[in-house]
């Protein structure tokens, strides 16, 4: 099923951001008053998972360049840029509502130009979208450096690279570590509009992560559809992500496949200081009989078995998952194995999904399609027994002190949204800024989120 590595050894090349050690000021490359884009504004919305929102920092920092002002309402932009996420069909219908938006926004002479870009864009659908909604420019997932070109810069294909860092606030930050996908699972559209896999050399990682550290960031996601599958030169995930340990003071990585995740990851993660102890491991489903029609290349119990491991490695930890209901061909008996495994594995918390046919996927064209009413009702059901588990984990954090990593600054209600080691999100009473550590207790605890307060 997989993998071969194609690489793409590309260096990362730090545009906007400022190189470690240099004085502060106007980062290079950034457009001044004589850049193509100066006086105009832009706004771009991001749909989808973590790979879209990195795939739009790029994309921020060429319309940066270009000397674009970045905005947050459409009727203020002269340019849209709708990057996009195509698994699932609600995600498309979304994008559909933004998009007749835009066409009104557009007639009324509000927004001058609208792109739409990432999983849609590299699909079959976004040509009668472009027809339909008159769009200016549709962008793959490949190709999404052409955006600068279009925004008026020079085209550069390897200034705009995959490779390059992308920010989540000041403090944190993404690192692709791989793209695309070997697999072939039945439901899937991601190997379709990414392609397969390709992993960066561990050197040019880490030495981007040192870049990053050097210039103030204190938390690093290492990214890619199936992290664990990274391999280079004959090293594999785990000696990236102890490299990773070594030079980040703080380190999570997703989305991995059961597949490939080793033992010696799971117990890195435990005994690691830096490497957050929450394991994101999509299952899918209980059935055996359903993870053989999804091409999974596991069965349940292989499953169980990495997250005991997992369990005793990280006793405290928290363990994650995504599981889609009502594939064709589930039936009840698959179902009820699917509640049985969430049972066994007492997930911290779960993606259910109900299955979403994708055109040109197997399982589109499977038969024994499941009644809408009977998605639901498993959906729900999975769903509890999911939430049980989580409250009742959740609940054995009350009355301890932890040291919690501020990840986004308090609202207007005094809370700061923050994170344990163990991957608890914690909503927190504390004016600490973004990316600094506050000790507080566990005061109470929902099945999503536990709740403290600062202590001395
Ligand atoms: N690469 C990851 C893996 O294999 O676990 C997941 C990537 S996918 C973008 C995220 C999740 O979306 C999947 O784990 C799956 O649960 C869900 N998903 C993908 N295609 C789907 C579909 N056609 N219908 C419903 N859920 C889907
Ligand atoms: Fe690849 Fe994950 Fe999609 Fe399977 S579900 S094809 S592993 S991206």
């Amino acid at each position: 099923m997989s993998s071969t590595t194609n690489e793409a050894p590309i260096a990362p090349i730090p545009l906007s951001r400022k190189p470690p050690g240099e004085p502060s000021g106007e980062p290079s490359g950034t457009g001044g008053a004589g850049a193509p884009g100066a006086g105009k504004t832009a706004c771009i919305r991001t749909f989808g998972c973590q790979m879209n929102v990195h795939d739009s920092d790029r994309m921020r920092r060429m319309i940066q360049d270009a000397g674009y002002a970045e905005v947050q309402r459409y009727e203020e932009a002269d340019l849209v840029i709708l990057n996009t996420c195509y698994v699932r069909e609600n995600a498309v219908d979304r994008v559909r509502g933004h998009l007749g938006e835009l066409s009104r926004l557009r007639r009324e002479g509000r927004v001058k130009k609208v792109a739409l870009t990432g999983c849609i864009g590299a699909a079959e659908e976004s040509r009668s979208l472009q027809k339909t909604y008159n769009i200016d420019l549709v962008l793959g997932t490949h190709n999404t450096y052409e955006l600068a070109e279009f925004v008026g810069l020079p085209t550069m294909r390897e200034t705009y690279t995959p490779e390059l860092p992308g920010t989540e606030g000041e403090h944190s930050a993404f690192v692709t570590i791989m793209t695309g996908c070997n697999y072939q699972c039945s439901y899937c559209i991601v190997p379709t509009v990414r392609g397969r896999m390709t992993c960066r050399p561990l050197e040019s990682v880490v030495g981007e992560i040192e870049d990053l550290v050097a210039g103030g960031t204190r938390y690093v996601t290492l990214l890619g559809q199936t992290v664990d599958a990274w391999r280079h030169e004959g090293r594999r995930f785990c000696d990236l992500l102890e490299a990773v340990s070594e030079v980040a003071p703080r380190v999570w990585f997703t989305t991995s496949h059961p597949s490939n995740m080793e033992d010696r990851t799971l117990r890195a993660i435990g005994e690691r200081e830096t490497i957050v102890k929450r394991l994101h491991l999509p299952v899918q489903s209980g059935s055996d009989r359903m993870l053989r029609l999804m091409h999974r290349g596991y069965k349940a119990d292989r499953y169980r078995r990495k997250i005991s491991v997992f369990r005793e490695a990280a006793p405290e930890g928290t363990l994650s998952t995504d599981i889609i209901v009502g594939h064709p061909g589930e039936t009840e008996e698959d179902h009820e194995q699917t509640l049985r495994l969430v049972e066994d594995c007492e997930f911290d918390s779960a993606y259910i999904f109900k299955f979403s046919p994708r055109r040109g996927t197997e399982a589109a064209d499977l038969p024994g399609v499941v009644p809408d009413a009977v998605v639901q009702r498993r959906f729900l059901e999975v769903l509890r027994g999911v939430e049980q588990n989580a409250l009742r984990r959740n609940q054995r954090k009350v009355g301890k002190t932890e040291e919690i990593f501020v990840r986004h600054g308090a609202t207007a209600d005094g809370k700061a949204i923050g994170e344990t080691w163990s991957g608890h999100a914690v909503h927190v009473d504390t004016d600490a800024a973004p990316g600094t550590y506050v000790r507080a207790a566990v005061q109470s605890a929902g099945p999503h989120v536990l709740y403290a307060q600062t202590v001395d």
